[in-house]
């Protein structure tokens, strides 16, 4: 088989670490399987380099910022070879320019636009096992870009789909994907099979086992992934397409996303086309903006309120200054955002109000509100966070 294997930050945390890595890839490699492993930089690594820039300054040089923090897998990788190496093993570690993976031109969150799938192709054809530096690849003016927090899981996904891999394992600190997060509720249960949509959702509204764009493209690419402990053999979980899941729980998981701020403007003149103009300005400037309220006017003028996430928090400020230097801006980062995701929504009624209830009872108060099809999206204090996934966990019957 030709397998793809992607290990964690927490995975190659230290040098022993990278040393059990050593020893399931190999043992994976004896067993007759072509092996591509991509690797993310020692856990803490990225953030500590983050900081160094930030130390300089607020606003780096991106293309010298996905310069810097490009170097944690690199270190990585190559003591991953060395390792193999001395196991017996042929070896090559690849940098994302090595292994042909092209990108636009968007620093630190750029997108794979191509992969030149001769390059590790012909590695593989010499028997080797080709390691590939994650979360980084090459512009077309040959500067090295990154492809957004967490990207190793999207190197490992682009790189399964290009060579057209059997198999892409995601090997992290836990057992697989769990009905919420087991470090803030331990009566999670490890999900058997998710559905790329549901997983979609979890992963982009909070749960950061998976990058959401990996999974957005392993669904488009129909590829199936697999998340499993880089610590243990337990059987992980599989994410796939809906139809390849038999029983579909009406709730599969609750996500928190704690990166979340509240924007509310007062006064904004009620007429057409102002939503238009601040919500296509801030969308051109690149701010996603999520859960939108708008109130019944009054004396010609309403209140408007949304969330962006928090490093966004200073642009976003510019840009409304810009456009109504009158209005009264208010931010709160003190609030998170509790997501309720399940294909079985889609059939069912009363999945809502039944979150609504979770929370009520625990006197958490409900500052904002989103749904779609597959999932459910509460705006709460801070505070009440992870009492609040703990509720709802309970409410849908997802204690073990
Ligand atoms: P890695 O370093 O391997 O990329 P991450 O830290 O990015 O690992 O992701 C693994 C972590 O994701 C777990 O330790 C867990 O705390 C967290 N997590 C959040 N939500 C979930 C979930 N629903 N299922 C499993 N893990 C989750
Ligand atoms: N090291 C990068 C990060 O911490 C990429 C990754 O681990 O996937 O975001
Ligand atoms: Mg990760």
């Amino acid at each position: 088989m030709l397998i793809v294997q992607k290990y964690g930050g927490t995975s190659v945390g230290d040098l022993d670490k990278i040393q059990n890595v050593a020893d399931k890839v190999s043992k994976t490699k004896n067993a007759n399987n072509s092996v591509v492993v991509v690797v993310s930089a020692m856990s803490g690594e990225t953030n500590k380099l983050i900081s160094y820039a930030h130390h300089f300054s607020k606003n780096p040089q991106k293309r010298e910022f996905d310069l810097l923090v490009s170097s944690g897998e690199r270190v990585t990788a190559s003591l991953l070879a060395i390792a193999l190496g001395q196991m017996g093993h042929k070896t090559v570690a690849l940098t994302g320019r090595q292994a042909g993976i092209y990108t636009d031109d968007v620093h630190t969150s750029a997108r794979i636009n191509k992969i030149d799938r001769t390059k590790i192709e012909s590695h593989l054809s010499e028997n080797k096992i080709v390691i590939v530096a994650g979360f980084q690849g090459i512009t077309s003016s040959g500067d090295i870009s990154t492809l957004g927090r967490g990207g190793s899981d999207l190197t490992a996904v682009a790189i399964a789909g290009a060579i057209e891999a059997n198999l892409c394992e995601i090997y992290t600190d836990v057992d697989g994907i769990y009905t919420t997060d087991p470090r803030i509720e331990p009566k999670a249960r490890k999900i058997e099979k998710i559905s790329y949509e549901e997983m979609l959702e979890l992963a982009s509204l909070g749960a950061k086992v998976l990058q959401n764009r990996s999974v957005e493209l392993a669904k488009k690419l129909n590829i199936n992934l697999v998340t499993r402990n880089s610590f243990n053999n337990n059987e992980g979980t599989l994410i796939t397409k809906e139809d390849n899941i038999m029983e579909k729980p009406l709730v599969s998981g609750i996500a928190l996303d704690k990166d979340q701020a509240r924007v509310t403007l007062r006064g904004v003149k009620d007429e057409p086309g102002i939503a238009a103009k601040i919500f296509t300005t801030l969308s051109d400037k690149n701010i996603n903006v999520d859960m939108i309220i708008q109130n019944i006017g009054h004396d010609g003028t309403t209140n408007l309120g949304f969330t962006v996430v928090q490093k966004d928090i200073s642009k976003t400020k510019k840009i409304i200054k810009k456009l109504h230097p009158s209005e009264v801006m208010e931010f709160d980062d003190k609030i998170v955002k509790v997501s309720v995701v399940g294909v079985g929504m889609k059939s069912h009624s009363g999945v809502a109000s039944q979150a609504f209830s979770a929370l009520s009872n625990k006197k958490i108060n409900i500052q904002m509100i989103s749904t779609s099809e597959i999932k459910i999206s509460m705006v709460i204090s801070q505070k009440w966070g992870e009492k609040a996934v703990k509720a709802l966990h309970k409410a849908y019957k997802l204690d073990k």
